[in-house]
């Protein structure tokens, strides 16, 4: 009954029940004849009481309120109150509590907000911090191990000098290669890489990507080809050197985990206002259980196999980056020993 009471209306209720509880009193000892008042006293009895508890109680209400108020506002507002409140008054005919009991749930939830998000940020740093000093550690461990070795005596032998610096120097690349995907994907999630959008020809890129990937290719005797019927020109509007990085490390994926002598297709799709493109292979494939983890960072099937072809596990991290930030998908579709699909969509110049 009382939950969305003004506090001018408590204060008005709390004073009539005082002038009725007295005046009853007082009737009742008129009727038992302790005391002779007549019925004009006791309506002005009534009167006054009510008029003057009404005011010492929306006196006590106000300042009251005003000060609990003033706290819960300092707390929650983190010392800016609303205007109302700066200027020391309560507007006593607004249902002040239920605003103030609406304005708290309203900032306790927007806490339960920030304190999840944060405690989300805190759990990906920790992990972000433990995944990079692991991957790091490997190199590092080997270069030292190749070059204390080597100080011990091992560089005596020229052809063991020259294996171990070889080993070490690919090591190096390692640590750099990790280092520059790292720079790439800070920028990315940061937000930093602005997109710098243009219309470009998405045939004409991927037939670049082909011709840089023709040694690695020709290495593992791998076919690069467009899939016939879908090998047509499309215009679309995209940063151009960043989906360049897309196709790069796609195709570049589907020559390092396909056997020798297999063939990469790519195709593009109209979808109306998209171009669906498609890097499929014909290699090892993916099982079920790791396709929804292989665009996490430094996720690998098969570590050595990665490693040993050079990646860093984090390839497939900066493709889905990069889509993402052009507000496209991705997606991918495997069958173990058959091969595998990677689709991403583009928006059409
Ligand atoms: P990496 O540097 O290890 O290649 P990526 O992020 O590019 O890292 O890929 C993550 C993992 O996903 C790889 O280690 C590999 O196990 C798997 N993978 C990626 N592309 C393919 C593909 N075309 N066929 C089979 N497995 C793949």
């Amino acid at each position: 009954m009382f939950k969305n009471q003004t506090p001018g209306q408590l204060s008005l209720f709390a004073a009539f029940t005082s002038a009725a509880s007295i005046s009853a009193v007082v009737i009742g000892l008129s009727l038992f004849g302790l005391l002779a008042v007549s019925i004009k006293g006791i309506l002005l009895l009534f009167g006054m009481v009510l008029v003057i508890d009404y005011y010492a109680n929306y006196y006590f209400v106000r300042h009251y309120l005003y000060r609990k108020i003033k706290l819960i506002y300092k707390v929650i507002h983190r010392h800016k109150m609303s205007g109302e409140f700066n200027s020391g008054k309560v507007e006593m005919s607004r249902q002040i509590l239920s605003d103030v009991e609406r304005e708290v749930d309203e900032w306790a939830e927007k806490n339960a907000k920030e304190y999840e998000e944060m405690e989300k940020l805190a759990t990906y740093r920790r992990r972000f911090i433990g995944d990079v000093s692991h991957e790091l550690k490997t190199p590092i461990f080997n270069i030292q191990g190749f070059i204390y070795t080597l100080l011990d005596g091992a560089m005596e032998d020229p052809e063991v000098r020259t294996q171990y610096l070889n080993r070490a120097a690919k090591n190096v690349d390692r640590l750099q290669a990790i280092v520059e995907d790292l720079e790439t994907i800070n920028k990315l999630e940061s937000g930093q890489m602005a997109l710098d959008l243009r219309e470009f020809d998405i045939f004409e890129l991927a037939s670049e990507v082909f011709s840089d990937l023709e040694m690695r290719a020709k290495d593992r005797n791998t076919r690069l080809i467009f899939k016939e019927g879908a090998d047509k020109h499309f215009q679309v509007r995209a940063d151009k050197e960043s989906i360049h990085q897309v196709l790069v490390n796609l195709i570049h994926n589907s020559i390092k985990y396909s056997p020798e002598g297999g063939t990469t297709k790519v195709s593009f799709y109209d979808m109306e206002s998209y171009v669906l493109v498609e890097v499929s292979d014909s290699g090892l494939g993916i099982a079920a259980e790791h396709l929804p983890h292989v665009f996490d960072r430094f996720y690998r099937i098969d570590k050595s196999r990665s490693r040993d072809a050079g990646g860093t596990g984090l390839g497939l991290s900066i493709v889905k980056h990069i889509i993402e930030a052009h507000k496209q998908t991705i997606n991918v579709r495997s069958t173990p020993g058959q091969g595998s699909t990677f689709g991403f969509t583009l928006e059409k110049a």
